[in-house]
């Protein structure tokens, strides 16, 4: 390049000497100067033409070549069209990108609908037209809540909480089920992955129903056996001796799978049937004493010490029979798992984002690897221990399906040999006024 600026130097110094030498042959060399000066503006007012014209015509003509040139023009008139390249490279390259993504995403079998920060439709793929009824021309720009009007989608949209998807029906065709998956992205947008789930939604439902409908054909006849049992045992008497120690086997195996039934009932109840609309309003000091009192008679043998801390007015809203058999679970458990004389506390606290109701203990405790497991059905971390407790393996299933009915969790934490902390967190949105009838709904418990 300084070769360049070099040469075209010399050219103006070559011009302005010329010109000057010129000048003093004829006399007159400030005016020569002065031309030969203007003569080499003309000459780059003449190249910026050339540039300017090629620069403009380029959209129209496609002609890619720039004007020949020689010196520093020709070095720019080079420069400009390698950028110009390099651009172009670039551009074709994201386009290619951008046509390999929107290619593929239109083969998905799975919706994918990109929303703007406004909640707009800016870009939806081949499927989002079958599963969401989504039209090209007519539907863009359009709010996704307009198009999509079903009640819990929109709360769910508005929520901006997308750490679990939404099921619902599909609002073109009523037999599909819908799982909506959100993830924010950018200055608000939003992506929205829809797939089509009836078919495991259906599996689902006849999973539900079956184990909803065998439990309930078992209960009846496991009562009739529990009562010949009961019967047999209570007229020992005439029963032989050595009868005794099998109907006495019988009648704990019996009441255990009576137990497994009814909490297998219990919690396919949970699963079909969603929370009722009208709710308890359940005060949570008088609930918890009541629990304390029901662990308190049935664990008198182990002669443990039950602390409560309560906090008086704190009210929530839901299903007073599903959250007194959940919490009264985790004491129960807690005193069930603690060897006799432990220490059990009962507490409940205001949290910044919600309210709590703890129960710690100083029992067994659980080993690292079994607490993200233990909610699962029949899981259990000693299988002896259980059998001996006489537990089902199915209480903390239940209480995280009551738990997330209402809106709120269950966080384990437990050392091995230490004791157990169970806390369930419910969400602001839970709490509730104080009723003036609190005290009427709670006798009823
Ligand atoms: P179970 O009917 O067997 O008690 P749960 O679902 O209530 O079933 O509990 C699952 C397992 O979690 C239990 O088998 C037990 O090993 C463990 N567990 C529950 N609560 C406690 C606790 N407070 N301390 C120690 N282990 C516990």
């Amino acid at each position: 390049m300084l070769r360049e600026w070099r040469s075209e130097l010399n050219r103006l110094l070559t011009i302005i000497v010329c010109s000057a030498v010129l000048g003093l042959l004829f006399g007159k060399m400030t005016l020569l100067v002065l031309i030969g000066v203007l003569a080499y503006l003309g000459q780059i007012l003449f190249q910026l033409y050339r540039l300017n014209r090629w620069l403009e015509d380029l959209p129209q003509s496609g002609q890619e070549d720039p004007p020949e040139a020689t010196g520093i023009w020709g070095w720019i008139f080079d420069g400009i069209y390698r950028l110009q390249r390099q651009e172009r490279q670039a551009v074709n390259h994201l386009k290619s990108i951008l046509d390999k993504a929107q290619e593929s995403s239109a083969a998905l079998e799975m919706a994918v609908v990109m929303i703007n920060h406004r909640g707009n439709l800016e870009w939806w793929n081949k499927a989002a037209e079958t599963l969401l009824g989504f039209r090209t021309e007519q539907d863009k720009q359009q709010g996704v809540t307009n198009l999509l009007r079903e009640p819990r989608f929109f709360e769910y949209f508005e929520s901006k909480n997308y750490t679990e998807p939404l099921r619902v029906q599909s609002p073109i065709k009523k037999d599909l089920i819908l799982e909506f998956q959100i993830t924010l992205f950018g200055e608000g947008e939003r992506l929205m992955l829809v797939r089509d789930v009836s078919q495991m939604h259906r599996l689902e439902s006849m999973r539900k129903d079956f184990v909803g409908n065998v439990s309930h054909e078992l209960r009846t006849p496991i009562t009739v056996i529990n009562g010949y049992l009961e019967t047999l045992l209570d007229h020992k008497d005439s029963v032989a001796p050595r009868w005794i120690k099998p109907i006495e086997q019988m009648h704990q195996q019996s009441q255990r799978m009576e137990s497994i039934v009814r909490d297998l009932l219990t919690l396919s109840r949970l699963e079909t049937k969603s929370l009722p609309k009208e709710q308890d309003r359940i005060d949570s000091s008088a609930l918890m004493r009541e629990i304390k009192g029901e662990a308190q008679q049935v664990f008198a043998n182990k002669e443990h010490s039950f602390e409560l801390h309560d906090t008086p007015g704190v009210f929530i809203r839901g299903s007073l029979s599903e959250l007194y058999s959940a919490i009264s679970n985790l004491l129960f458990n807690a005193a069930k798992y603690t060897p006799n004389k432990g220490k059990l506390i009962f507490t409940s606290r205001i949290v910044e984002d919600g309210f709590e109701i703890e129960v710690q203990d100083n029992g067994v405790g659980i080993a690292e690897q079994h607490i993200p497991r233990l909610t699962e059905r029949f899981y259990r971390v000693d299988e002896s221990r259980s059998t001996d407790t006489g537990g089902t393996g199915l209480g903390l299933a239940i209480v995280k399906h009551v738990l997330a009915r209402h809106g709120a969790n269950l966080v384990i934490k437990s050392e091995l040999g230490k004791g157990s902390q169970f806390i369930c967190h419910f969400p602001k949105e839970r709490l509730t006024e104080a009723p003036s009838t609190a005290k009427k709904q709670m006798m009823g418990a």
